[in-house]
């Protein structure tokens, strides 16, 4: 039998420590901690994401701002409003939704986030702060997987681990988070792609495998080893006419790794909830650094 990893008792667990964060800002006299989101258009997925960040920040007292730009914004009205956002006073941490159309640059918006303010650790500098093994904020989605892992005990240390995925944003600060000389971490990694010949061969040692493509189905019997542990990240609308909405969402794994993996999370209900609570913790962290505070 395949064991359930189910991201909610990891969110809750996060949750309690998050409120007491919350409780010793409070008793400082901080004032109420203000995440700024910035988006670009109004379709889904931006929608969910931002519904859900609200949703979750209500219940931390954490004030959640949304600033949207249309279709057609360019480089320069993001940028500017980038900006202002960072420079308020009353805004602790601010969070660039993306993937951004094209040819909007991504990291050059982002790069006007000071490090502090960053709260997906997608800077330069907090990627290389983590690459350095001297962590400012690291992406939520990273310190997610690994949260799973602790929760469940599932022991990395030394141990064959494969990232597939290598963007800035959720690969590669995933797979820095692994090789980090903590613990928790010190696994041996080996990161695949897109141009990786074979996935099957890449994976044969994999003890623990962390999947952020986003390809429904890509994971199954054929390429995962017998027994192995599987952590999907990937996250993609897909059309079911059974559902009143016409979509759900789906994983990397395809559903015959039941009974064929050790352990699965779950998609819809695995990594995507513990990301949004380790999302709210990094928003207390910079407010913490905001206040001259520990985060
Ligand atoms: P991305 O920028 O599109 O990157 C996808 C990565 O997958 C790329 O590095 C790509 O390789 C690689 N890839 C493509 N086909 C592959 C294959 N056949 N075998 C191995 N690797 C392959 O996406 P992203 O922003 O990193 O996000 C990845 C997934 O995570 C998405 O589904 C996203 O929705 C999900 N996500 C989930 C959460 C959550 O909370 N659960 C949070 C953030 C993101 P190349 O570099 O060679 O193109």
């Amino acid at each position: 039998m395949t064991r359930r990893l189910e991201g909610k008792p990891v969110a809750e667990a996060l949750a309690s420590e998050l409120r007491q964060r919350r409780q010793e800002g409070e008793k400082k006299g901080w004032p109420t901690p203000c995440l700024a989101s910035i988006h670009i258009g109004e379709k889904t997925p931006f929608a969910v994401y931002l519904q859900r960040q609200r949703r979750e920040a209500e219940r931390f007292g954490i004030a959640l701002r949304s600033t949207g730009l249309g279709e057609a914004a360019t480089q320069e009205e993001l940028e500017r409003t980038v900006q202002t956002v960072e420079e308020d006073g009353s805004v602790d941490a601010v969070l660039l939704q993306h993937p951004l159309p094209p040819p909007l640059d991504f990291f050059s918006a982002v790069g006007r986030v000071r490090p502090t303010k960053d709260v997906d650790g997608v800077s330069a500098t907090s990627v290389g702060r983590l690459a350095q093994d001297r962590p400012l904020q690291v992406p939520a989605v990273a310190r997610a997987a690994l949260a799973i892992c602790r929760h469940y005990r599932i022991d990395l240390s030394g141990e064959p681990v494969a990232v597939l995925g290598r963007s800035q944003t959720v690969g590669v600060p995933l797979a820095l988070l692994l090789l980090a000389k903590r613990a928790g971490a010190d696994a041996t990694v080996t990161v695949a792609h897109s141009r990786t010949r074979s996935l099957g061969d890449s994976l044969l040692d994999a003890h623990v495998i962390f999947s952020c493509v986003g390809s429904p189905g890509l994971l199954g019997r054929a390429n995962v080893p017998k027994d192995a542990i599987v952590i999907d990240v990937g996250l993609t609308t897909i059309p079911d006419s059974t559902r009143p909405s016409g979509v759900r969402m789906a994983g990397d794994a395809s559903p015959d790794l039941e009974g064929w993996a050790e352990a699965l999370t779950p998609v819809p209900g695995g990594v995507g909830p513990v990301t949004v609570a380790q999302l709210m913790t990094n928003v207390l962290r910079s407010w913490a650094w905001g206040h001259g505070g520990e985060a």
